[in-house]
């Protein structure tokens, strides 16, 4: 199955553009919960799906090209290079799902990880928009895996572009705000309603719901909570308050946090703090400060 070029073009723009600007426009008629569209972080979360800190694809693909000569020479390698669509897209939906559960169940689990996953569920606000908001080594743990399972299985270009265009609209669509019926779960589809509870403030439901766009992980290993809402009213609070939403702090705060267990470190930042101290109380800065708006920097 080859696929015409203005519908390869088509998927690609999607992947690109389509998803990130399309569902904030149905967030506005048909909502969870009323929210403005100018919420905090906005201008963050606008620039994650684009910013230019790739790191993580130079690592991905560091691995990939030591791992895998180019020749299909190990045990399934290309296995997946001759078989039907359908056969191909249920393995990659299901391979996708266990890596992504393992590595999100991890992201929680270790301390070190969970200082850079907990940038993704700094949002106080859950909707599409704020899907994207990763630091770059935590999305290189979700995402690497998966690449480099595609690199070694070798599945059909068209069969992992439309794979992508599939994945890249789930991706948004459970962190939206879109109110879809709940009956997606019986089909064992996620949704925002499943979602949002893993990014809920409610103790709970903390270390919940793992699962990417399917759940059939969360249900097997017995992290799924889907309290039915006429019992237990939906998650109105999300995310971290006082977290920073500046996209430049969110790739060094993690190091921050990780480095502030060490000795040297600390010593290290009592030292800044008192010299941040002696410039505060210097004179110069008493007479600037009588601007409103050194004030505010
Ligand atoms: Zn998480
Ligand atoms: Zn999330």
């Amino acid at each position: 199955m080859i696929l015409p070029d203005f519908l390869q073009n088509l998927l690609h723009f999607f992947i690109a553009y389509g998803w990130v600007f399309s569902l904030p426009i149905l967030e506005r008629f048909w909502y969870i919960q009323k929210k403005p569209l100018l919420r905090q972080g906005f201008i963050s979360d606008l620039l994650y799906p684009y910013h230019p800190f790739g790191i993580e694809f130079f690592i991905i693909m560091g691995v990939a090209i030591y791992v895998f000569p180019a020749e299909h020479n190990g045990y399934l390698q290309g296995y997946l290079s001759d078989k039907s669509f359908f056969y191909t897209m249920i393995i990659l939906i299901i391979l996708g799902e266990i890596v992504f559960y393992t590595a999100h169940y991890y992201s929680h689990k270790i301390p070190v990880l969970w200082e850079f996953h907990r940038v993704h569920h700094s949002s106080t606000t859950l909707d599409s928009l704020s899907t994207s908001r990763f630091h770059i080594l935590d999305r290189a743990l979700f995402t690497a895996p998966i690449l480099i399972i595609i690199a070694y299985l070798a599945p059909r270009p068209e069969v992992v572009l439309i794979y992508e265009f599939a994945r890249g609209f789930m991706d948004r669509f459970i962190h939206s705000n879109l109110n879809v019926p709940r009956s997606l779960h019986k089909l064992l589809i996620s949704s925002p309603h499943f979602h949002r509870w893993h990014h809920a403030q409610d103790k709970e439901a903390w270390d919940t719901n793992f699962s990417g766009n399917f759940i059939f992980m969360d249900l097997i290993f017995k992290t799924a909570y889907d309290p039915d809402p006429s019992i237990k009213p939906p998650p109105t609070t999300f995310g971290e308050d006082g977290y920073t939403n500046n996209i430049i702090l969110h790739q060094l705060l993690p190091f921050h946090f990780l480095l502030k267990k060490t000795q040297f470190y600390t010593v290290f930042c009592q030292k800044m703090n008192l010299y941040y101290q002696q410039i505060r109380d210097h004179k110069w800065h008493q007479q600037l400060s009588r601007f409103k708006w050194v004030r505010e920097l």
